[in-house]
């Protein structure tokens, strides 16, 4: 199974991610938390992207795209993966195809998280992620038991820093212009399915489950 999840920043392709990827044992690729690795150990390549992801930016394409390319081919993605986070742009998008098409492969499916724009805001204004495994709690829909712990692994939680208002209104705006267009682009291929993102992260990921078995 080769999967994209498409969604506004704050539509819980991550979380859907990180379950999907338990269930099915196919490894989830998400280009944020590979960019925020390599700006935490500080390399070349997170060098490159830092500047942009604290702007709430787009990480040029090029980069984004060499990640990609390097991570589908490893031995782990020949049972499929699960994109987040990718293809952020058209020019992603057709990179993409063409590099699976040089594979004879193709995505099966791209879920498209719907979610409106105030709760969004809500959700991301109040989420924070575990340093060690990447879990995800927010404030008040799902606050971890311990403040600042995380549940599954005791590891310490965080704000991302990109998570401030004014760069989360900056990231649907971009959202909106540049990657809400990857919509016709899959309904064009017919492979885009749209999916209510409103309600608990277990009933989305039933929906979820449902539509790609
Ligand atoms: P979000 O919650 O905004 O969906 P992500 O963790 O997917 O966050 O991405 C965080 C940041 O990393 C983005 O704002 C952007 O700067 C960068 N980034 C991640 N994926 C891409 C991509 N495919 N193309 C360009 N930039 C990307
Ligand atoms: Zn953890």
């Amino acid at each position: 199974m080769r999967l994209i999840l498409l969604g506004p920043p704050g539509s819980g392709k991550g979380t859907q991610a990180n379950l999907l990827q338990e269930k099915f044992e196919i490894p989830k690729i998400s280009t944020g938390d590979i960019l925020r690795a390599a700006v935490k150990d500080n390399t070349e390549l997170g060098k490159q992207a830092k500047n942009s992801m604290d702007k709430g930016e787009l990480v040029p394409d090029d980069i984004v795209i060499g990640l990609i390319k390097e991570r589908i081919v490893e031995p782990d993605c020949s049972v499929g993966f699960i994109l987040d986070g990718f293809p952020r742009t058209i020019v992603q998008a057709e990179k993409l195809e063409e590099t699976l098409a040089a594979m004879e492969q193709d995505i099966d499916l791209v879920a498209d998280l719907v979610v409106d724009r105030d709760e969004l805001l809500i959700r991301l204004a109040g989420r924070s992620t575990c340093k060690n495994c990447g879990a995800m709690f927010h404030q008040t829909s799902h606050p971890p038991k311990v403040e600042g712990v995380c549940d599954e692994c005791g590891g310490e939680l965080y704000q991302r820093p990109d998570d401030n208002e004014e760069t989360i209104v900056k990231r649907q705006d971009i959202y909106n212009r540049e990657t809400a267009p990857l919509k016709d682009f899959y309904r064009k291929r017919g492979k885009l399915k749209s999916i209510q993102g409103r309600g608990g992260m277990d009933e989305i990921f039933s929906n979820l489950c449902k539509m790609v078995t």
